[in-house]
């Protein structure tokens, strides 16, 4: 049977998949007056127990604050986040060293990914505009005709829809996209590194404090490959292994109990001690993969958009993939503000402005990879982080850290990136004359500088 969405007294909207990012995007579509009908695959993660899929935390920074703010849930959402001020890296012997993520209180948050999604859905339910259907998998999809088939995952049933407008939000492996990529003239890309992940718990104190520095976000960086550990409200740490899949130290050079707790013993030995299961988690918990996706266009005509991970997939290094996708929220309401209901205006310049973003993000992921895994360890590293801050007190207006520019401020991600290489380029000649803090301060040290800002501006 066909049939339209009913009650379409505005314009009905349809999105597949609820997610962070489609779950948030009906809350915008509702709120400009749209009817919205949501379909995914999974079943209502708020009746079964956890259904973790991957990390079960995620940095939540400024970007995806905004969007969340938009739709009234800042608060709600502040009072379950654990703020990270600082990373704490690790080295081999269990020595620590310190590097401020921005300014005094500027912070990234640690959040349930499960929570917030549970949260959107709940106030997705309440909106008299949106619909929530459960278990409802997209198996095909005829963009020409705006005709869509789901399958109920729980009887198996199969309907067949029509609908005005899709929104494909069903992340890295959208079967929308896959849609799309039928069509003519597409260009798609996936690409994956030699590295995977691997998710494992440090358990919280007996009394359920946080036996690590629980405002920080904990890197083990060792070179190749690096540990990381973001802390949760209960008092425990999840920690992600990016590790090689093939090679010395890697995935398949680590078969047996015994392997892994010699290697772990070894290389991370400070937490060994706190993570008990950690063999049996180890080989219980899936491997995955990391993978950055590129597509274009996103939109055809303006009956369907890609928005989220479906559209732009990133390794997640930057912690910004969920932030990104909540930014796509945002933009997309500020032009169904300034556009009304110009939809192919809407779907057009919602693609040209953020593609670019998107790829420059998917860049900057990869790159702070080797930064975390290697540059971290290094105290030379971490004199230029010194020094920087300094420049940027020192010449606020002319002057942001790259890391700043993505996490703490809403400056196009292609924008920061380009400004972020020149003032690296910046930074590795004036670090030739620096040997120490206080080399700062001399005053041909700051002559240089200034001759470096001057040519700036
Ligand atoms: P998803 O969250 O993947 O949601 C897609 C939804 O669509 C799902 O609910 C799925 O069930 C549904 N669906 C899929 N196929 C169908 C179908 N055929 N029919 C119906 N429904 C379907 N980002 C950050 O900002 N900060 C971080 O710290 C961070 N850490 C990460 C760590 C790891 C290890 C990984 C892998 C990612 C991390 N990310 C992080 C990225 C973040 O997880 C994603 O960017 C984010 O989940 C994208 O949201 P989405 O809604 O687009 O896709």
């Amino acid at each position: 049977p066909v049939s339209a969405p009913d009650s379409a007294t505005a314009e009905p909207l349809t999105i597949m998949g609820a997610g962070l990012v489609g779950s948030l995007l009906s809350l915008f579509l509702a709120r400009r007056g749209h009817q919205v009908d949501v379909y995914e695959r999974r079943a209502d993660m708020r009746r079964g127990g956890a259904v973790e899929g991957r990390s079960i935390n995620l940095a939540l920074s400024d970007r995806g604050w905004r969007a969340l703010e938009a739709v009234g849930i800042g608060d709600e959402i502040r009072q379950v986040a654990i703020p990270m001020y600082r990373r704490v890296m690790h080295d081999v012997h269990g020595n620590l060293s310190f590097q401020p993520y921005g300014k005094d209180n500027q912070a990234i948050y640690s959040v349930s990914r499960a929570g917030l999604n549970r949260t959107l859905l709940t106030l997705a339910e309440a909106e008299p505009r949106i619909r929530l259907h459960f278990n409802q998998q997209l198996t095909s999809l005829d963009p020409r005709h705006r005709r869509l088939e789901l399958r109920d995952t729980v009887t198996g049933q199969e309907q067949e829809l029509a609908f005005r407008r899709l929104f494909g939000t069903d992340g890295a492996f959208s079967a929308v996209r896959s849609a799309l990529q039928k069509t003519e003239r597409y260009n798609y890309s996936q690409s994956y590194l030699d590295y995977g992940y691997k998710e494992l718990n440090i358990e919280p104190g007996p009394d359920g404090e946080w036996l690590l520095e629980k405002n920080a976000l904990h890197i083990w960086p060792r070179g190749q490959y690096m540990m990381i550990a973001l802390p949760n409200l209960d008092g425990s740490f999840n920690c992600t292994l990016f590790f090689p899949y093939e090679g010395k130290h890697s995935f398949a050079s680590l078969q047996t109990p015994a392997q892994v707790q010699a290697f772990f013993e070894e290389i991370f030995p400070d937490v060994v001690p706190l993570m008990p299961e950690l063999t049996d988690e180890y080989f219980r918990n899936p491997t995955g993969s990391l993978v950055t996706i590129r597509c274009f266009p996103w939109a055809f005509d303006d009956d369907v958009l890609l928005l989220g991970d479906a559209s732009h997939a990133i390794v997640p290094f930057y912690g910004q993939g969920m932030n990104a996708g909540f930014e796509d929220c945002t933009v997309l309401n500020e032009l169904m503000e300034q556009l009304g209901d110009d939809w192919p205006a809407i779907f057009s310049q919602f693609q040209q402005q953020r593609k670019p973003n998107a790829d420059a993000m998917a860049e900057l992921a990869v790159y702070n990879f080797e930064e975390m895994r290697d540059r971290v360890g290094d105290p030379r590293f971490l004199l230029q982080k010194k020094i920087e801050s300094k420049i940027s007190a020192q010449y606020p207006d002319q002057w942001t850290p790259l890391y700043s520019q993505v996490t703490f401020s809403h400056t196009p991600y292609a924008e920061a990136w380009q400004s972020g290489r020149e003032q690296e380029q910046i930074m590795s000649r004036l670090m030739s004359h620096i040997q120490t803090e206080t080399d700062y301060d001399r005053p041909e040290v700051q002559a240089l500088v200034a001759q470096e800002m001057a040519a700036r501006s």
